[in-house]
């Protein structure tokens, strides 16, 4: 299938590079092992490019660059107007090379080049953007205590972060992660996923035009269990920030018992998207849609389990099942694509795996239920969009993450049941409830056990808001002030008049 964009040429040369480098105390260096991977364009299942693959050597290089820009060169020290300078220029420099780092963010992901251009990097130079805006309004207290003494309080920040992010949102989680640790004073070692490690490495380099000292941001592309393990474990490494599987997200809850470093953590989600009958139906099937299908329903807080008021549920999955087979499929770089494909093969299989497990539990696929292998289709992980019916709430389909373009639709009787089974799940990332019935959406918001819980809309954000999990979705809230907490540290200082 032919893409209708056409390339950026800076796409192109970065792309083409023999291999990309990894930003280790302000200059592009090989692995020490001189390893490198590669990065599949999962539209096509053909590499994309190559990258340097970093694992504990360089990691242990990266945190002495970090440790030292913290330590000895003063970048929290500095004053607050030249970092909020410097993070400005960072916003300003992400929407200046928007096309290019949405080509880039949709070669690598597979996204829609909409959903790139629209959403993600937009967002992520607004991220930047606010962070620095808060850069001079991180305050202390004073303390009315004992008039012999003057009682205050700084808030520092942590130290060194290591950052590691997955690979749904590739430059959105580094702008996530990276604005409020910089704008507190924290220097980083960022690892991006190794599926999807290019929009970060050309960030890494819009970083340094912006002027970011050398050493604050390091960023080391590799794999899981070598390059973010390493991190993990380094004793020099103050806080670990993690987005990505609930299953690593143990593991690292495990490993950082060692050092007690802090630790914040979003995990997977399996939301609740709640519609009563006396919804807008029109608006629900839209926010429905969307709720899943959204970067191919690769979404940490994607609403899955579709619970729908059981007078209207055959109506509602009929008129679903008939939007999603009618979604357009495509590469992402092709601007008519709504789904695309799926990051990567192991992706694909994970998902499909799931289609048969639905079907052997008894679920029914509306419409979808398999892999698009159509013409154009062969070779991407594509899978079609799939709405399951008979579904019950105790299968591993509405219990498990699929990570996928997979929902599955289930009655409740009434508002009480629609809460049980609501909650009847061991995460907690976020919730939609659709009525028209105030008091309701009220009553059904708190007795919600997520963190985020949208009422009659779905997946919307701003850096302002917070977001994080309850229960098994993880601990610790990103965006807003509450990543401000997540970046400082309180110190008492009692001076005797
Ligand atoms: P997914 O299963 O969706 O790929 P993961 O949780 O495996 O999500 O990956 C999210 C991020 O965590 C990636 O950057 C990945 O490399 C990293 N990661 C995976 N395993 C580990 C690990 N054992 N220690 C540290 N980081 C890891």
């Amino acid at each position: 299938m032919e893409a209708a964009l056409k390339l950026d040429p800076a796409v192109q040369d970065f792309v083409r590079a023999p291999f990309r480098k990894m930003l280790i105390d302000g200059k592009w260096v090989a692995a020490a092992s001189g390893k490198t991977f590669d990065t599949v364009n999962p539209a096509t299942g053909e590499v994309l490019a190559r990258v340097a693959e970093g694992d504990a050597e360089d990691v242990e290089r990266a945190v002495r660059a970090a440790r030292r820009a913290f330590d000895e060169d003063g970048w929290a020290s500095s004053k607050p107007a030249e970092r909020t300078r410097i993070l400005l220029r960072v916003a300003d420099l992400i929407e200046k090379n928007a096309a290019e780092l949405a080509q880039l963010e949709t070669l690598d992901n597979g996204k829609s080049i909409n959903e790139s251009l629209n959403v993600d990097v937009p967002a992520a130079a607004g991220t930047f953007r606010y962070y620095a805006g808060w850069v001079d309004k991180v305050y202390g207290q004073t303390i009315p205590s004992d008039p012999a003494f003057f009682n205050f309080t700084l808030r520092e920040p942590v130290g060194v972060a290591g950052q590691i992010i997955p690979w749904n949102f590739p430059l959105l989680m580094a702008a996530w992660k990276l604005g409020p640790a910089l704008a507190c004073g924290n220097t980083v070692v960022l690892k991006p996923a190794e599926q999807t490690p290019l929009t970060a490495l050309r960030l890494g380099e819009l970083l340094q035009e912006a002027g970011m000292p050398d050493g604050v941001v390091n960023i080391v592309p590799g794999f899981g269990p070598t390059a973010g393990g390493a991190l993990v474990k380094h004793p020099q490494v103050d806080k670990i920030a993690f987005t990505g599987s609930t299953d690593v997200g143990k593991e690292i809850h495990r490993e950082t018992s060692g050092t007690l470093k802090r630790v914040s953590l979003e995990l997977g989600g399996k939301s609740p998207n709640i519609v009563f009958a006396d919804a807008d139906v029109e608006a629900a099937v839209q926010g429905a849609l969307m709720g899943v299908f959204f970067n191919q329903g690769q979404v940490c807080c994607a609403g899955t389990r579709l619970f729908v008021e059981q007078k209207m549920h055959d109506e509602f999955a009929d008129v679903l099942a008939k939007h999603a087979g009618g979604m357009q499929q495509g590469p992402g770089l092709d601007p008519s694509t709504q789904v695309g494909p799926l990051v990567s093969q192991e992706q694909l299989e994970r998902v499909t795996g799931y289609l048969d497990i639905g079907k052997k539990e008894g679920a029914k696929a509306l419409i979808g239920g398999e892999r698009n292998t159509g013409k154009g289709f062969e070779k991407g992980y594509f899978v079609k969009p799939t709405v399951f019916t008979g579904v019950k709430n105790d299968m591993r389909i509405a219990q498990e993450e699929i990570f996928g373009p997979v929902v599955s639709v289930i009655p409740f009787k009434d508002e009480s049941d629609a809460v049980l089974q609501g909650n009847n799940t061991f995460y907690g990332l976020a919730a939609g409830v659709w009525t028209r019935d105030v008091s309701k959406a009220h009553r059904v918001a708190r007795a919600i056990r997520a963190g985020t819980v949208w009422v009659n809309c779905y997946n919307v954000f701003e850096a302002a808001a917070p977001f994080g999990g309850y229960k098994q979705s993880g601990y610790g809230r990103e965006l807003g002030s509450y990543s401000i907490d997540l970046y400082t540290q309180v110190k008492t200082v009692w001076m005797r008049i």
